[in-house]
């Protein structure tokens, strides 16, 4: 299966279409811990996380409970980093 040239262009605006939606913080606590345990998997970011991040980066009581949450899942995974 090949895409066509066009057909790549759609999709790749559909993909930038999505990462310009914002979050509202709702949206962005109901999807935080999904984003925490990709941060501690060493993965890369999946693109629906994109926008966690960038709420994450512009809202600092989001930013609090990630943090939180963050070193939760960090402990219960016996992180080292003390
Ligand atoms: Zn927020």
């Amino acid at each position: 299966m090949s895409l066509s040239k066009l057909e790549i262009e759609q999709l790749l605006k559909l993909i930038g279409r999505t990462a310009d939606q914002e979050l509202n913080c709702e949206q962005c606590l109901a999807r935080v811990a999904e984003f925490a345990e990709s941060q501690l998997s060493g993965k890369s970011i999946p693109a629906g996380l994109r926008t966690v991040e960038q709420h994450l980066a512009v809202c600092g009581e989001c930013r609090e409970e990630y943090e939180a949450l963050w070193q939760t899942l960090n402990s219960l995974r016996g992180g080292s980093d003390v």
